[in-house]
């Protein structure tokens, strides 16, 4: 996997910026901290789970699964190969 396409996958993942409209109760499991207002956070489409952006970043560079659930989130690279 190089690192051009990890590239390519993050960028596509959905990102959101925690403010008021949003209800996020839950802690990223990657550093245990709670999500603030006005923080980046993104969502894996696989599982629905929630974590800092920079937070799943760092830990999908070396991974391909979601940090909490192990449930694989290269949906893109699975069926796209290039
Ligand atoms: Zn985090
Ligand atoms: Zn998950």
């Amino acid at each position: 996997m190089n690192d051009e396409v990890i590239e390519r996958e993050l960028q596509a993942l959905p990102r959101t910026v925690v403010d008021d409209t949003i209800a996020v109760d839950d802690d990223c499991s990657i550093c245990i901290g709670q999500f603030e207002q006005g923080e980046e956070i993104l969502i894996l489409p696989s599982c629905k789970h929630i974590f800092h952006a920079t937070c799943v970043n760092e830990w999908l560079q070396s991974h391909n699964t979601c940090p909490l659930c192990r449930k694989n989130c290269n949906h893109a690279l699975d069926s796209c190969p290039q």
